[in-house]
């Protein structure tokens, strides 16, 4: 199959691999920002291939992972309102607010649908006039496109009961974020080839002059996450700081113009939590004033709410690189994907996730889990 079967070739990788073994002589630590690179490197066991001295760190890349507590518990108060319905895409469910899930919500009564895209949910509010229809956009430059077009639309048509939960984030403050973190040990960094497919690569180049990091723009199969790696270590062993682009069959430098265009019509920078990690400034969209009226938290007044993270999740340090999943005394025991404690363990992008489903019989077998 075209762009798959041929970025997974064995052979090639096996070559790759040698390039990275004979040009590693020193002890590197590289952040794959991205939980889609996340799951493709411990689905295929990329960082048990790569010579001792590289470590992965796994980035805090996983939209569903970070969405902030206080957001989650505005979704479960919003949704479970009479006469609302709540549209969201179907990993939002699972993922535990002080007290409760969507799926909790949606078995005591709420009206909570999974839908596929944010027009669905728009198609919804044009078919019940006398319902409030709420998505809930959240996610990396990435899916914020499509949530701009529908606000847009929403303008556009006079669509009045439609409204948008945002919790928008953005990777380039957030990379600064870890760097600048005194418990930082990244050395350069894996960057995120969906987000650059929309924004460009133009972010960059400041981030990686003022923290002196590598950062290769890299793709989520085997073949281009062990470029990205080889490129990466190409530039720490040299000395180098640059930032490259080893995924030019989706990032173009300029990024896609349009999407750009919608982006900054709709939405305006704000500062954002981020789960396990705090507020990070300027790293998150909300809407613009010319859209606010399409704001759910304004339309629906829930603004500080109390928040009780659990007690024993530890996916702060995941997020932040600090410690492996496995390393978590819930994991594997308390906390499962069936029964997630954090975030991490919902989606399956989060690093915990991806641990248990490709490395827990490992893990058993050595006593870590
Ligand atoms: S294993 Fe579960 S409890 Fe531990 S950090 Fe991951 S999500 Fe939190």
């Amino acid at each position: 199959m075209k762009y798959l079967d041929e970025f997974s070739n064995p052979e090639l990788a096996r070559r790759l691999l040698d390039r990275i073994h004979e040009g590693t002589t020193r002890p590197w630590a590289i952040m794959e920002v991205c939980g889609g690179q996340t799951h493709s490197i411990i689905r295929h066991g990329i960082d048990q291939l790569l010579p001792d001295e590289i470590e992965m760190i796994h980035g805090p890349g996983c939209p569903v992972c970070v969405t902030p507590l206080e957001i989650i518990d505005k979704a479960l108060e919003i949704a479970a309102r009479p006469g609302v319905i709540f549209c969201s895409f179907g990993d939002m469910l699972r993922v535990p607010g002080s007290s409760a899930d969507l799926f909790r919500i949606k078995s005591a009564g709420g009206d909570v649908r999974v839908v596929y895209s944010p027009l669905d949910a728009l198609k919804l509010a044009r078919e019940n006039p006398d319902r409030q229809v709420v998505f809930f956009g959240i996610g990396f430059e990435t899916t914020a496109p499509a949530n701009a077009m529908t606000v847009y639309q929403a303008k556009k048509l006079g669509i009045e009961n439609f409204s948008l939960l945002v919790s928008h984030v953005l990777v380039p403050p957030a990379m600064a974020a870890i760097m600048e973190s005194p418990t930082c040990r990244v050395q350069a960094f894996l960057a995120a080839g969906h987000v650059c497919s929309v924004m460009g690569t133009r972010e960059y180049p400041p981030l990686a002059e003022r923290y002196e990091v590598p950062i290769v723009v890299t793709g989520f199969e085997p073949l281009d996450i062990l470029e990205g790696i080889r490129r990466t270590v190409l530039q720490l062993e040299s000395g180098r700081h640059e930032v490259e682009n080893a995924y030019p069959r989706a990032v173009a430098a300029e990024g896609n113009p349009s999407a750009m265009a919608m982006l900054q019509d709709v939405f305006e920078v704000t500062d954002r939590s981020w789960r396990g990690i705090g507020e990070i400034p300027g790293s998150g969209w909300r809407l613009s004033a010319r859209y606010r009226e399409y704001d759910a938290e304004q339309r629906f007044e829930v603004t500080s709410m109390h928040t009780a993270e659990s007690a024993i999740c530890r996916s702060g340090e995941v997020l932040q690189g600090l410690i492996k999943p496995h390393e978590c005394a819930a994991f594997g025991r308390e906390c499962t994907p069936r029964n997630p404690l954090g975030a991490t363990m919902v989606s399956s992008e989060g690093a915990c996730a991806a641990y248990y489903l490709y490395r827990r019989l490992e893990l058993v077998e050595t006593g870590h889990a």
